[in-house]
């Protein structure tokens, strides 16, 4: 029987892609959100990037749109800004994030727009066949550095906490039941909810059997009791081959205001409608 959630198309990532395993894990939590009541399928918009990952929008029967390379998250910022009544999930790879849209991501752990944001981080531009990104491994030869990439690779999760973020998790692609439930309370968090999955690409970047084997889920999904603690644990990740356990789960989470909330005008959907149509009027 076709899923309400599927849209008939069957996948095409490289075999063994942890592509798949995200597809069904986004799909289970959403279902699941749907069933609770929390939200319904109407109301599920997906934005997605440039990369293997942007095909997730091709699998999955939602609203949405496809954004420009390294634009997912002012493009998400704009839908939700534009109707606030929808639950908005942007689906964007490593490249795309932390290269073409840095500066995006840095502002909206400033600004805290509410909408998930889910960074399919395998450490290598794969779309384009194998070039460094901002998170590849120092040393790494890749196909833009084919002598080894020189370069110290940044933290993401450290980026986001300094930023400001008010949700700040890692997710590991192939624990399906934890990144299930991940993605479950970041859509539910309200607020810039940023998940950082480590996935492999088979292909370009397969995984390190030594760092799997070291990632550990924290004990609740509460966040850490003080941004100190937080960024400790984002801090194993900066050297991975030097820590003994990597956490994955929710590093922190607090409650802030907004981008709504400090644009009231924004949420008074009465006032204004909800369609962007209704802006041209
Ligand atoms: Fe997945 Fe890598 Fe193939 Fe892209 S190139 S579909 S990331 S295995
Ligand atoms: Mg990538």
């Amino acid at each position: 029987m076709k899923d309400e959630l599927d849209t008939g198309k069957k996948p095409n990532w490289c075999s063994g892609c942890s592509d798949y395993m995200l597809l069904s894990e986004i799909k289970s939590a959403v279902r699941k959100e749907i069933e609770s009541g929390n939200t319904d399928k109407e109301s599920v918009n997906i934005v997605t990037g440039v990369g293997c990952h942007g095909k997730v929008f091709d699998y999955m029967d939602v609203g949405g749109v496809y954004a420009l390379h390294g634009r997912v998250v002012p493009t998400a910022t704009g839908i939700k800004a534009g109707n606030p009544s929808l639950d908005v999930i942007g689906i964007a790879g490593d490249g795309d994030t932390y290269a073409e849209g840095m500066s995006h991501f840095v502002h909206a752990a400033r600004m805290n727009p509410d909408f998930t944001l889910l960074v399919f981080n395998n450490e290598v531009f794969a779309l384009t066949t194998g070039q460094s990104t901002p998170t590849t491994e120092k040393s790494k030869q890749t196909g833009s550095q084919p002598t080894g990439n020189p370069h110290d690779p940044v933290n993401p999760l450290k980026i986001a906490l300094s930023s400001g973020a008010s949700f700040v998790a890692r997710a590991d692609a192939k624990n399906v039941k934890h990144t299930t439930r991940l993605i479950r309370e970041a859509v539910s968090h309200d607020g810039f909810a940023f998940i950082d999955v480590a996935q492999q690409c088979p292909v370009y970047n397969p995984f390190d059997r030594e760092i799997e084997e070291k990632m550990s889920p924290l004990d609740d999904f509460t966040g850490a009791d003080s941004l100190e603690k937080a960024e400790e644990l984002a801090e194993k990740w900066s050297n991975p081959e030097e820590s003994n356990s990597l956490p994955i789960g929710v590093l922190w989470k607090e409650e802030k205001n907004t981008l709504c909330d400090k644009y009231p005008e924004l949420s008074n959907l009465e006032e204004r409608g909800t369609g962007w149509y209704q802006f041209r009027e």
